[in-house]
């Protein structure tokens, strides 16, 4: 007990807390270290890492330049999400959108204002989408009106990872522009961007590639792209001119998060030193299936079934009636990790995001006091 207790002391004396949220998630202090520097918007040395990033960025994607390009823009994941959707989708176009969490719901919110034509596909939070119906859908469509399909890769709602895959396929069988929202899944798990012909993925800065929250980024289908001169409905997110302005010598439009693109690149580097995504994936998923166990050992049970259940994060179900989460969550943060609270409206739940500078010893220590408080509470 007394080591236990000292561990505690130790990890609270590093900065705090850590955080076991999806993002902004806990940093290296060499990422963190970056922002310690003021940097000037059109020198050369900070045009320079714009273009490094951009490069990389199509690396994990596993995509050349050639076919794709990378595009930063400022603001949270959401911008970037609004930006594709509000510039690739014309007036003329239609989109399927496919929800299963707030994540696609948010999308949903996104087209009702941007006055996109849209059809909805949602199923229940615990279940993936089915994609006989969403063949059914597009061959419903005779006179092919949808023309774009939108889903969300891991929703970060409850942790179930959507099968990309299987919906690419369908999506490339009916010629389908597809938008991915890759925002918790992007660094963390591979995905074949080019193979599986997403032509627009967006994620964020403060995701799986372990940089603090700043801008999102979009890698997109140059061919595509190129088509949607005038299209947005917005000027800021306009993805077609933040590209064009970008491609020239890394200038981002209008005032770029400096210190955030600073220690972006870095976390950058830092994810292809660990061994790329592959790497980034394995720890991540043993982080993950260490905290399930670990808590299904003390009566605290995931919500999503293990098939569905993302290496990101996971939601999980009050382990007995009066469970006080706010109690919880307090006697977990003065030892030294954050949690998160539950997004489900019809169960009770809490969440804990694995993504981050957060290794095995981390979850030992998080689940023992996890541990201590359901014994002392039971
Ligand atoms: C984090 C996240 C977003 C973006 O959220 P912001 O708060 O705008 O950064 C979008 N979709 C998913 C699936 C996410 O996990």
């Amino acid at each position: 007990m007394i080591e236990f207790e000292t561990i505690i002391k130790q990890n609270k004396n590093l900065g705090d807390y850590k955080l076991l949220t999806p993002g902004p998630l806990t940093t290296t202090n060499t990422v963190k270290n970056e922002m310690l520097f003021d940097r000037c918007t059109w020198d050369d040395d900070y045009k320079k890492i714009t273009q490094k990033i951009r490069k990389q960025l199509l690396q994990v994607a596993t995509v050349s330049e050639e076919n794709y390009t990378a595009v930063l823009i400022q603001g949270s994941g959401s911008f970037g999400v609004e930006a594709v959707l509000s510039t690739v989708i014309s007036n003329k176009d239609k989109c399927l959108i496919i929800s299963n969490g707030a994540y696609g719901e948010r999308i949903v919110e996104m087209a009702k204002r941007g006055k996109i034509n849209y059809e909805l596909y949602s199923c229940e939070y615990d279940t993936i989408p089915n994609f006989n119906e969403i063949r059914r859908i597009l061959k419903d469509d005779e006179y092919e009106f949808i023309t774009h399909i939108v889903m969300v890769h891991c929703e970060t709602t409850t942790g179930i990872l959507n099968p990309i895959e299987e919906i690419a396929k369908v999506a490339k069988e009916y010629g389908k522009t597809l938008i991915v929202d890759a925002m918790s899944s992007f660094g963390g798990i591979e995905i074949d961007v080019k193979g599986l012909g997403i032509d627009y993925l967006v994620s964020s800065a403060n995701k799986c590639i372990q940089g603090v929250p700043g801008f999102s980024f979009v890698i997109a289908d140059k061919t595509k792209l190129s088509r949607c001169k005038e299209n947005s409905r917005s000027l800021c997110l306009d993805l077609y001119e933040q590209w064009i302005t970008m491609e020239k010598d890394g200038k981002w439009r209008y005032t770029s998060p400096t210190h955030v693109v600073a220690a972006f690149s870095k976390a950058l580097d830092e994810l292809f030193e660990e061994g790329g995504v592959r790497s980034r994936y394995i720890r991540y998923s043993e982080n993950n299936r260490l905290l399930r166990e670990k808590l299904k050992d003390i009566g605290i049970f995931s919500y999503i079934k293990e098939e569905f259940q993302s290496p990101i994060i996971t939601t999980f179900v009050f382990p007995y009636d009066n469970f006080n989460f706010n109690e919880f969550y307090n006697y977990v943060k003065d030892r030294g990790f954050v949690l998160y609270p539950g997004k489900l409206t019809d169960v009770d739940t809490f969440r804990i995001g694995n993504i981050g500078e957060i290794y095995e010893e981390d979850i030992h220590i998080l689940c023992d006091v996890i541990k201590s408080y359901v014994m002392g509470r039971k």
